[in-house]
């Protein structure tokens, strides 16, 4: 098999991670392989045992450079001083066609120096969850690490529901540079290290930035838009802490992640979530939160520091207005409106609004605007009538309101019923659910599947995600 890496991490100085191979496993097979992101790597490959040899670890592709990255991070807003690739390792990097460099990532490869009590490994079921839902994510637009293979190591592993299948997820990244990757060298003093990591930063996502304050503008604007873009359909990530924040924009690490059926602002999958921190309403402000702890790293490269934490504080309080108004454009996209102006603020809100109330599904009730059938999604149907006129005065004057709408409400998402039983069906040794949502959620904006666009009946629901990954 042949990659064509082109390593950059690599050579940085060891400060910033450990070189290690990943640990062997005792009988790979190779689950899924994403063929169109490994044409655009300019992956060439034999047959599927030799994938599942590299996609596992136990064979290490010519010209890797095998590495386990360190960082910190707030996990749930406490500080944990050292984090890292606990069960993660870089094989290297690769420039696809587009121009991009993309980290290569084996997860779930055994155990690194950063793996405190982890056992390095991943069970099947997240190591799907992700390559589905990342997927289903990258085709609805949105920013995100992406899918390249799934391998099951032929392994059991233990988790909380007893043993589990094991598995590797081989992920690609535009990086895995994260806030808490800063933050570990900032905390310990490490400024030398922390200006080499932050030029590296800089030249690899934002070679337009000048200076530290440049890349904190230009990450708070990044996950401003990434934060609006899952608001705009109903992604909770769940587990937003500063080591889960990447970067270059991307949405990463979907450990209990889950799309809403019913809207409700207040809505928590998560089950180690207790506190409701990571709620979907709460997003933004965490996203606000964790750009403050990137610019209270970035601060230590100053020597003034007075005026640094001035200029980095005018950037984190111009942060709430920035989300305001990436949501705008999202959800008034989502009403037919392209360019919005506050008042349209009011109308998405009051819509909001009688959907929590109701209860209504949140991707359906999109979907079916400037239909009949949307009327169908709430039980006070005097109130939505009302709405439903102040709207089509709205868009009178948009002769492709319509298509709008369309082109921003997808017909499906990866609901999280639909996702336990393509696990469970994947546990039985039966991948046709899984081929299944990977078909339908690639075009998640035109896809007429009815039955994965229903909400789950009572029996079906799936009300909490687990970590136990
Ligand atoms: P997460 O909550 O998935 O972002 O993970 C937080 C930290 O725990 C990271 O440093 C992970 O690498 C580490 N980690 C999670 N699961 C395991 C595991 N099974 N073995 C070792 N480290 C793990
Ligand atoms: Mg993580
Ligand atoms: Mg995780």
């Amino acid at each position: 098999m042949q990659i064509p890496f082109n390593n950059s991490f690599a050579a940085l100085p060891d400060a910033f991670y450990t070189k290690l191979a990943p640990t062997s496993v005792s009988a790979p097979k190779l689950l899924a392989f994403n063929e169109d992101l490994a044409k655009l790597l300019g992956i060439a490959y034999d047959d599927s045992k030799e994938l599942a040899e590299a996609f596992s670890g136990n064979k290490i592709p010519q010209g890797a450079d095998p590495l386990a990255q360190l960082y910190s991070g707030h996990q749930f807003g406490n500080y944990n001083q050292q984090l890292g690739d606990g069960r993660a390792i870089l094989l290297g990097e690769a420039i696809d066609f587009n121009g991009i460099r993309r980290d290569i990532q084996l997860k779930g490869s055994g155990r690194t120096p950063y793996s405190r009590g982890g056992d390095g490994r991943a069970w099947l079921g997240p190591v799907l969850r992700e390559y589905v839902v990342s997927e289903a994510m990258h085709a609805l637009g949105i920013p995100t690490t992406r899918a390249l293979a799934a391998v099951s190591t032929g392994e059991d592993i233990l988790r909380e529901q007893g043993m589990l299948p094991g598995a590797v997820l081989t992920r690609t990244a535009r990086s895995h540079l994260r806030v808490g990757s800063f933050q570990v060298f900032a905390h310990r003093g490490q400024t030398d290290d922390l200006q080499t990591l932050t030029d590296y930063a800089i030249a690899r996502h934002y070679p337009d930035a000048n200076g530290p304050m440049d890349l904190l503008r230009a990450v708070c604007t990044a996950q401003a838009d990434l934060i609006a873009k899952w608001m705009s359909v109903g992604f909770i990530h769940g587990v937003m802490n500063t080591d889960n924040c990447a970067i270059g924009g991307e949405t990463i690490d979907y450990g209990p992640c889950a799309f809403m059926d019913n809207f409700h602002s207040g809505r928590v999958f998560s089950s180690i979530d207790q506190q409701a921190r990571y709620a979907y309403g709460n997003q933004p402000d965490i996203a606000v939160w964790n750009m403050a702890q990137l610019a209270t790293a970035l601060i230590q490269l100053f020597p003034d520091k007075d005026a640094a934490i001035e200029e980095a504080t005018e950037i984190i309080h111009a942060m709430p207005a920035q989300l305001e108004a990436a949501w705008l454009t999202r959800f008034a996209a989502k009403i037919g409106i392209t360019h919005p102006t506050a008042p349209d603020a009011e109308l998405i809100q009051s819509l909001l609004n009688l959907m929590q109330k109701d209860g209504s599904d949140f991707t359906n009730t999109f979907r079916a605007l400037g239909t009949a059938s949307a009327s169908d999604q709430f039980t006070e149907r005097d109130a939505f009538a009302a709405w439903a006129t102040e709207h089509a005065a709205r868009v009178k004057n948009i002769p492709d309101a319509a298509d709008i709408m369309l082109k921003n409400n997808p017909a499906v998402i990866p609901r999280n019923h639909r996702i336990e039983q393509m696990i469970e069906a994947a546990v039985a040794g039966d991948m046709a659910p899984f081929e299944r949502l990977i078909q339908a959620y690639a075009t998640p904006y035109t896809h007429t599947d009815a039955d994965l666009a229903t909400p789950p009946t009572s029996a079906e629901i799936v009300p909490a995600t687990f970590c136990g990954t």
